[in-house]
């Protein structure tokens, strides 16, 4: 059972799919025309996790997200650069593929454009307009008319009354409501436009995300994401428009998922603000942090907050994750070390030996422990994608694994074969987890190791040696050899004590 919050309920919901085995989801994407911030990678991060999870427990997903390539902020800078709109938005869109890969988020099935989805936008406008939702100035602008829709504000829990007391900016008089907004602009000189029954223009902006989810996911699709501020009104209208085109309630999106706010120094991130942009020297777009931290780190840190809580970002945050990615990291390679290892038959010796099923019955406790982790690891993903949560269970595997590595180093287990099947299945529990919150895709950084790989077998063997001409020297009443042998010892970090059935050593 997978329980999502949904924004429409305000509570969280059985997920129930469209299609048996399907899930679909449209998330709201970038205006290209400038780097993504790490506010914006913030729902593609999240959407990724999502999107894996599902795929892993079995379900074909489908996700689109758009690029709004026709924009007054791409026509803005395009003016300012000297460039045409195309130009801006090419530029950009590539440095979004390059950060949001740098992040591992798995590219979208499609990738819609304003530009390249206008026939569908256009035919949208012109349904909302036959039906009586939609009116055209002289002018050529055309108005979605909130009026005419009873439901309006049903996800924004907002009535129209109260929008309109809040509404500060000045009120287009043309309008026939306060709260109506444009669905086609007329053409301005120096902007660019497409032909319509209603002349020369473009697009507003909540169309495209109307036109382009039901072109290519259908009526009733499964999600709709994006960042909380896209609650209203872009969402908003989304739904008003669908559900008016359709001719039908509860028609259009099924699952409502909007992610918390990134903020530093408890304010919000946002491009629109210059103010921290130029305050955050440089570690504020996700090219300039990935320029100092590894992608993975980034991508870890921002999903050890569940999706939906506000998230305080800043350089101290970052270096506390890239020591907790330090730390799955090592397991990780500990893990390829003993799989390495075992595989190899590298240790094997006499299972007779007394102490063996205590060895064996280690490993399998960490097999056995791994498997009640990764079904915890799936709980906590299946109530509303919790993602901190999951992220804890695989931090505690990664630490017993670290455990018993030490212990296997340490001369405790490595005499002895340990059913290679078990490590095998201990390492596959630890990269499922790591599929999902979808780490260790790039090259995992390998700490030095701290102490040259001495076989262990050879250290036992040697130790026998020592020790033996130690008792000899003892028995001699050589107590100055016997002295110099166990301090030469401890300074190389093993530690000899005497007992009444021999002398016996361990590691510092
Ligand atoms: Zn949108």
């Amino acid at each position: 059972m997978i329980k999502v919050y949904n924004t429409m309920s305000r509570s969280k919901e059985i997920f129930k799919p469209q299609k048996e085995g399907e899930v679909s989801i449209y998330c709201c994407g970038v205006t290209p025309y400038s780097a993504p911030h790490i506010g914006n990678a913030r729902p593609f991060v999240t959407w990724d996790v999502i999107r894996r999870y599902f795929a892993k427990i079995g379900y074909k997903v489908r996700y689109i997200q758009n690029f709004t390539d026709v924009d007054d902020k791409i026509i803005k800078a395009a003016n300012e650069q000297g460039v045409t709109w195309k130009d801006i938005s090419e530029k950009y869109i590539g440095v979004y593929f390059k950060s949001m890969d740098a992040l591992n988020i798995k590219h979208a099935d499609i990738y819609p454009k304003v530009s390249e989805t206008m026939g569908d936008i256009i035919n949208m406008v012109q349904t909302l307009i036959d039906k009586g939702f939609a009116y055209v100035l002289e002018n050529g602008d055309v108005f979605y008319s909130v009026e005419k829709d009873k439901s309006y504000g049903k996800l924004s829990k907002r009535e129209l009354t109260d929008m309109m007391a809040g509404a500060r900016v000045a009120v287009d008089e043309r309008k026939k409501h306060p709260m109506d907004f444009a669905l086609w602009k007329s053409a301005k000189p120096g902007e660019p436009s497409w032909d319509s029954p209603w002349g020369k223009g473009r697009p507003g902006w909540h169309i495209e995300c109307s036109a382009m989810s039901l072109k290519y996911l259908g009526e009733k699709f499964d999600f709709h994401g994006g960042g909380s501020d896209l609650i209203f009104p872009h969402h908003e209208n989304e739904i008003a428009q669908s559900e008016s085109a359709i001719g039908e309630e509860n028609s259009f999106a099924q699952y409502w998922v909007h992610n918390g706010f990134i903020t530093k120094g408890n304010q919000k991130v946002s491009k629109s603000d210059k103010a921290m942009a130029k305050s955050s020297k440089g570690f504020f777009t996700v090219e300039d942090i990935l320029s100092k931290y590894p992608g993975e780190v980034i991508r870890l840190l921002l999903l050890q907050t569940h999706y939906r809580n506000q998230l305080e970002f800043d350089e101290d945050r970052v270096k506390e994750a890239q020591e907790f990615y330090g730390k799955l990291a090592k397991a990780y390679w500990q893990l390829d070390d003993l799989a390495r290892k075992t595989h190899a038959g590298e240790f094997v010796k006499d299972k007779e030996d007394k102490n063996f099923a205590v060895i064996a019955s280690k490993a399998c406790a960490l097999s056995d422990l791994g498997e009640r982790l990764l079904s915890n690891f799936y709980a906590a993903m299946s109530d509303d994608f919790n993602t901190a949560l999951a992220i804890t269970y695989m931090f505690e595997y990664a630490r017993e694994i670290s455990n018993y590595y030490s212990e296997f180093i340490d001369g405790k287990v490595d005499t002895l074969k340990i059913d290679d099947k078990v490590i095998l299945r201990v390492q596959e529990i630890y990269l499922e987890m790591a599929s999902i919150i979808g780490i260790f895709e790039q090259p995992v950084p390998q700490e030095k190791s701290e102490e040259p790989a001495a076989a262990p077998e050879l250290v036992n063997a040697l130790m026998d040696i020592i020790l033996s001409i130690r008792q000899d020297a003892r028995a001699a009443k050589n107590w100055a050899t016997s002295d110099k042998i166990r301090d030469a010892l401890k300074e190389a970090g093993i530690v000899v004590e005497d007992t009444p059935q021999g002398a016996t050593w361990h590691r510092q």
